[in-house]
């Protein structure tokens, strides 16, 4: 089976019903978003933040919009944000590498505020473009703002937690931003168990299974 070297030579494999082109493909997805000027953020932004991970990755996770650390890396869900959701998805039993991470919105919205609607409808089709390359067999989607989008909704976090729905073909899983966790500690238990509960039906698929199988 074709396989995937990471620079830090971590092996990842290919799901099923993917490609090695998917590598290239995204990167020259990503090289033509650096250029993307379909929305005023572009004149602000310092980086395009793109999003990064396993081309061939089960499980993608979807967040908001770049904030300060993100533009200025070009890198998605980096400093405190990306350090606890490095460290919930380890306790969940993935790697940062073995997953596909990125946003909504990939530049930043001055002042952290909220992606307006025209930024989310201009930037919309480079998210949808990368998860047909990726194909993803799970979403685990951060956020309220995030699921608004993706679901086209008005529906509070609390309604939309806790359950798979499916959208454009794709099993989701809805949960807390990590910078709400950070925020509100008190709230890492219901994130663990969110997590947990995408995890357990990631597992219950195969995809975890038939990675590890593959790596043996
Ligand atoms: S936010 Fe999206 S649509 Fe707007 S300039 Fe950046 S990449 Fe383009």
């Amino acid at each position: 089976m074709q396989s995937f070297l990471f620079d830090n030579g971590e092996r990842c494999l290919p799901q099923v019903g993917n490609t090695a082109s998917s590598s290239s493909e995204l990167e020259l997805l990503a090289e033509k978003a650096k250029e993307c000027q379909n929305c005023t953020l572009a004149e602000t932004r310092l980086n395009v933040v793109f999003g990064e991970g396993n081309p061939f990755a089960g499980v993608a996770i979807i967040g908001e919009a770049p904030g300060a650390e993100e533009n200025a890396s070009g890198r998605p869900f980096v400093g405190r944000s990306g350090q606890l959701l490095d460290t919930i998805l380890k306790a969940a039993g993935f790697s940062r590498q073995e997953v596909y991470i990125c946003n909504i919105v990939k530049c930043r919205p001055p002042g952290n505020r909220n992606p307006l609607k025209d930024e989310i409808k201009s930037c919309r089709p480079w998210l949808l473009k990368q998860l047909q390359i990726v194909k993803p067999k799970v979403i685990l989607i951060l956020g309220k703002v995030a699921a608004n989008t993706i679901f086209e909704n008005r529906l509070a976090l609390g309604a939309m937690r806790g359950k798979m729905t499916i959208w454009n073909e794709f099993e989701c899983f809805i949960t807390f931003h990590p910078a709400a966790v950070l925020r509100n500690p008190h709230l890492k238990k219901e994130w663990l168990e969110d997590i947990q509960l995408m995890t357990g039906h990631y597992e219950t698929v195969g995809c975890k299974k038939n990675a590890r199988e593959n790596e043996n």
